[in-house]
């Protein structure tokens, strides 16, 4: 059916004017992206010149030539790569800071628009999915984010969300670093037995949490924990793991030290994040369950870049320059495991970073492909939403991203993404 020959134009017109409205509006957003080089992310192979079809919010079909009567988007110089997905985020970070004090002087609804602003900035970089790693703030924000953007009130990709930080008083997720002698703070993700853990767990699904996130460890940010010692016990992480796979929900551990990695994976917990720590016993563990491993490499290089400069407590600084000398030992162990292991950024500092752990996954080890695909195919099995996301293929989401060169020959290139597609929609319009 040409535009071209009139007769068919008549055709079109009448059937077009005997279906129902919304039919309509659906096949008038039929358009084809020509990508000058397509990646399937799962084989490595690129496609030359590929024409994929969009019908609506998905892929209808990928084909070599332009189909016709479809109004066409010309990205044949650029390469098309799935959208992309950043398994550790924190949405309502504020990059400018990392004073320990920021979040006792930042309200809830400061805290959600200054999520607003972020989630632009993912989205400019090609992620048109995160997953929040917990959150501060007992109201949840992040929550009201994510139903934003699926209800259409706001931009953003799409979201997946743990609810608060799972801890033990003076754990890594303890925000209040007040004296003793001050007020405390109300602190309901604060957990030190087996039934506290049962409590925080259950408030957090109760109130809209997709993802359980346990404190296994100390941590580096903050200024009072050990990030080498295990903090949830064995039963506590156990039970987190029953109450949250009980009701659907995974379960993602901050774990740095080596004893708090393994506690956590012998618990059952879907995934370690950090792993700054990782030793052979604990890799050939999480091989054989399948434990999956977000790495975030940058962030801990790129704080000791920035270092006290956005108020970094000294004590916080001290310890991000100890733990970084284990991440590059840590994270071959990963790859000599073939561990799971998928794409995360968790810097406060959600700028130019979120791209930047792909430089980090290919330094560290990986070839430029496995970057590609644990910010991609792996991050969307992590998340479960590899039956929307993950690849470019007929009935998923049409989330494409082109990026300027190869980025299978230099990783760098999806630092400078150059147009963003989330479902079907131009989220970030070509600058030529
Ligand atoms: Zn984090």
């Amino acid at each position: 059916m040409s535009p071209k020959n009139p007769l068919s134009l008549l055709l079109a017109f009448s059937v077009i004017a005997s279906i129902p409205l919304c039919a309509q509006t659906s096949s008038s957003k039929e358009l084809a992206v020509h990508a000058g080089r397509m990646i399937d992310v799962g084989s490595g192979e690129v496609m030359k010149d590929a024409y994929i079809v969009i019908a609506g919010d998905r892929i209808k079909s990928i084909g070599a030539s332009a189909p016709a009567g479809d109004s066409v988007i010309d990205m044949s110089k650029y390469t098309i790569v799935p959208g992309l997905i950043d398994c550790h985020a924190h949405i309502l970070s504020d990059p400018t800071t990392q004073t320990p004090g920021h979040y006792l002087m930042t309200s809830a609804p400061q805290a959600t628009v200054r999520g607003v602003a972020n989630l632009q900035i993912w989205l400019a970089h090609g992620f048109t999915a995160v997953r929040d790693a917990g959150e501060e703030y007992p109201s949840y924000p992040q929550f009201a984010l994510r139903d934003g953007v699926a209800k259409g009130l706001i931009t953003g990709p799409r979201i997946v969300a743990a609810g608060s930080f799972v801890s033990v008083t003076g754990g890594h997720g303890d925000g209040d670093i007040l004296s003793p002698d001050k007020p405390s703070l109300e602190q309901p993700n604060t957990a030190d037995t087996v039934d506290d853990v049962n409590r925080v767990v259950r408030r957090d699904i109760k109130y809209g949490a997709d993802w359980i996130k346990l404190m296994a460890t100390g941590g580096v940010m903050d200024p009072i924990s050990d990030y080498r010692v295990q903090e949830l016990s064995d039963a506590q992480m156990a039970r987190a793991v029953e109450v949250a796979h009980r009701a659907g929900r995974k379960v993602m551990a901050h774990a740095e030290g080596t004893v708090g990695i393994k506690a956590a994976v012998r618990a059952g917990v879907d995934s370690i994040e950090h792993g700054t720590m990782l030793d052979d016993e604990g890799a050939q563990m999480m091989a054989e369950r399948g434990t999956w491993l977000v790495p975030t490499l940058y962030c801990f290089q790129h704080d000791l870049e920035t270092g006290l400069s956005k108020g970094r407590d000294p004590r916080s600084m001290a310890k991000g320059i100890a733990i970084v000398k284990e991440q590059g030992p840590a994270f071959q162990r990963a790859l000599k495991y073939h561990l799971k292991i998928a794409y995360g950024v968790d810097d406060a500092d959600v700028d130019e970073s979120v791209s930047k752990e792909f430089g980090a996954l290919v330094r560290g080890g990986m070839t430029p492909l496995q970057a590609l695909q644990a910010a991609t195919i792996n991050g969307a099995t992590l998340l479960s939403l590899d039956k929307d996301m993950g690849t470019i293929e007929p009935g998923k989401y049409a989330d494409l991203v082109a990026v300027p060169g190869d980025p299978l020959a230099d990783i760098t290139v999806m630092e400078h993404v150059a147009w963003v597609m989330k479902g079907g929609v131009v989220v970030k319009p070509l600058v030529q």
